[in-house]
């Protein structure tokens, strides 16, 4: 029979008891990471959120019922003990935080029996992630994943406490509210109240904030919940989690100021990691042409080069038909990666062709200089020299090329180098390089859609010097946007808003919006503008994002407590499940039969 608290209390968490405590009484619980029965001795190694603690049972000191009871602990059985510290007679467990001292027994309270559970509760767990995710209450009792939740607490509570004290409000912003698709797809609520009628959940409270800045509430910070209902990708969430903020009276450089500083506070007290500031700034040009990407990975080099010039009158046409139909040839050298095996080299071809590439060329140079290509027989050994000599390459390297429209051109370099790092090992999880990336295109075409769509949102500040061509070149206007880097992943971005009411309708017409289109979706923002706005801006961090890349690990699924897999669903509680044909008909909602056969 499970036995209760009855006015015992718990004096110490396992590992703040120390040898400090030599002599003391302690009253510690926890959980049973294991129990050994050595004869007229049982060791019990007790667990809690802090770490374990090693206990000792001897009849002798403890008395025969509770060593009777002690004989009966398995695995994960939650209980409380009393106990005395005592320094350890035995060898020291340097492997233990507590590993100098143990507790001598004194009572012991069964609080609640367990069942064997389906995997050992250990750190590096090698189960499976859906059996890990079915009983994921038993997988966060994992050492591993209680340190990544206990850091990205600590993370909210710094960084709400560094916004408190620089004058920001926490104000909550709804989460029904309207749809106004615009970017991705919305979650939908029915209203019962209104049959027909639905809520979106928020994709981020952009709206909202800016609402606050008209209401003059200057410096807004939240931790919301946003949600996406976007196509399945590998490491998304449906809900995610934003560190959020908006400011008045504010350019680009404050918004940036706050944050470095936010951040360099937030790698101090977590991490002990100095963030050397001011962070570096990069345009977004920049980025594409030197990394192929506008969240570059600056732990390691390989940038891409350009060729065109060097390639443009060869005899090779997949180069010379790229650049004559606007596009480039560029390549990053692979350095030391010359004797490749071919197969190894194919995966990489496979790999580029994933990102829209048509191929992959390449020279391998040997040890002795010598080049492999595929593409030599169309080259004269004076371009071929040329080329290598233009790309930096050595005896030992290997350079990898692609030919096509720019946009294919540096996405497919810009994931290959960031591919071939991990493979090269370049990666390091300790080293954080950040960059801000600035000077982003406004607008970027859909051939989707026929039209420009915002790059960032259609709320965004064009750069004064570029608003003269917003009418004749649309494409050429840079944004007054800006993303903050960390090791090749976007963990915030932000902008400066437009203020003023022609530059807006300018925008919406841009993005293929009529007047009457604007004012229904977002027309109480329009309105609230024409009462007295301040210039504002703002940004917003992946919390999930930057919680992984502070924890180390791969995956943002390792720092939320409760996450959906790739298919959104929730595999420990089921969600989404079919409803009751009450609930339904309260909500005036018809599901289509054999969509409802197809799902069960
Ligand atoms: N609301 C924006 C986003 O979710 C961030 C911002 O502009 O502040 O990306």
């Amino acid at each position: 029979m499970a036995e209760t608290m009855k006015g015992l209390k718990r004096s110490h968490r396992c590992t703040e008891v120390s040898s400090s405590l030599a002599g003391q009484k302690v009253t510690v619980m926890g959980w049973v990471q294991k129990s050994r029965n050595k004869g007229g001795i049982i060791f019990v190694d007790l667990r809690d959120r802090s770490g374990i603690l090693q206990i000792i049972f001897e009849e002798t000191k403890c008395g025969s019922e509770c060593f009777e009871k002690a004989s009966k602990l398995r695995s994960e059985f939650v209980v409380a003990i009393e106990g005395t510290v005592e320094l350890r007679a035995g060898a020291v467990n340097k492997n233990l935080a507590t590993g100098d001292i143990e507790v001598i027994a004194s009572s012991l309270r069964i609080l609640s029996e367990a069942e064997t559970p389906p995997f050992p509760i250990e750190e590096n767990s090698k189960t499976k992630e859906e059996i890990r995710l079915k009983y994921r209450y038993l997988d966060l009792r994992r050492p591993d994943l209680q340190r990544n939740l206990m850091l990205r607490s600590k993370v909210a509570t710094i960084a709400r406490q560094f916004m408190a004290d620089e004058g920001f409000l926490e104000i909550e912003t709804p989460m029904l509210c309207k749809s106004t698709p615009e970017g991705a797809r919305d979650y939908l609520v029915p209203s019962r109240v209104h049959p027909g009628e639905f809520y979106a959940l928020p994709q981020s409270p952009q709206l909202f904030k800016q609402l606050l800045m008209c209401s003059g509430y200057d410096r807004y910070f939240q931790i919301a919940r946003c949600f996406r209902d976007e196509d399945l990708r590998a490491d998304r969430q449906p809900e995610f989690t934003q560190m959020d903020m908006e400011l008045s009276f504010v350019d680009i450089d404050d918004v940036i100021d706050v944050n470095e500083r936010l951040l360099a506070k937030l790698f101090k007290e977590v991490l002990d990691v100095d963030v050397e500031l001011p962070i570096k700034r990069m345009t977004w040009q920049e980025g594409m042409d030197r990394f192929g990407s506008d969240k570059p990975d600056l732990r390691f080099g390989m940038e891409l080069h350009d060729i065109s010039d060097v390639v443009k009158d060869c005899g090779f046409g997949v180069f010379t038909n790229a650049i004559a139909a606007g596009g480039s040839v560029r390549g990053i050298n692979a350095e030391g990666q010359g004797s490749l095996p071919r197969k190894k080299i194919d995966a990489l071809v496979e790999y580029a062709k994933t990102y829209g590439a048509k191929g992959l060329a390449y020279i391998a140079i040997g040890e002795d200089g010598s080049l492999k290509s595929s593409f030599a027989k169309f080259m004269t050994e004076d371009e071929m020299s040329n080329i290598v000599a233009a790309m930096e390459g050595k005896p030992g390297d290997l350079l990898l090329f692609v030919s096509d429209k720019n946009k294919v051109v540096w996405d497919t370099l810009g994931a290959l180098r960031c591919h071939l790092a991990e493979q090269m090992g370049l990666l390091d999880k300790n080293v954080f390089k950040f960059v801000w990336i600035t000077e982003f295109p406004l607008l970027e075409w859909s051939d989707e859609l026929g039209r420009y769509q915002a790059m960032h949102h259609p709320f965004t500040m064009p750069m004064e010097e570029d608003l003269q061509y917003i009418d004749s070149d649309p494409g050429r206007v840079r944004a007054k946007a800006y993303d903050i880097v960390l090791n090749g992943n976007e963990i915030g971005g932000g902008s400066v808003r437009i203020h003023q009411d022609d530059i807006q309708e300018k925008m919406f017409e841009c993005l293929g919006f009529t007047k009457e289109q604007a004012y229904e979706r977002f027309g109480f923002l329009l309105d609230a503008f024409k009462y007295g706005v301040p210039p504002h801006a703002g940004l917003a961090y992946g919390l999930d994002r930057l919680a992984m890349l502070m924890a180390k690990q791969d995956s943002i699924r390792d720092v939320i407590a409760f996450p959906k897999i790739k298919d959104a669903s929730c595999l420990l509680t089921d969600a989404p499940s079919p409803v009751d044909d009450i609930q339904l008909k309260e909500l005036g909602i018809l599901v289509e039969k054999d969509q409802k056969e197809e799902e069960q």
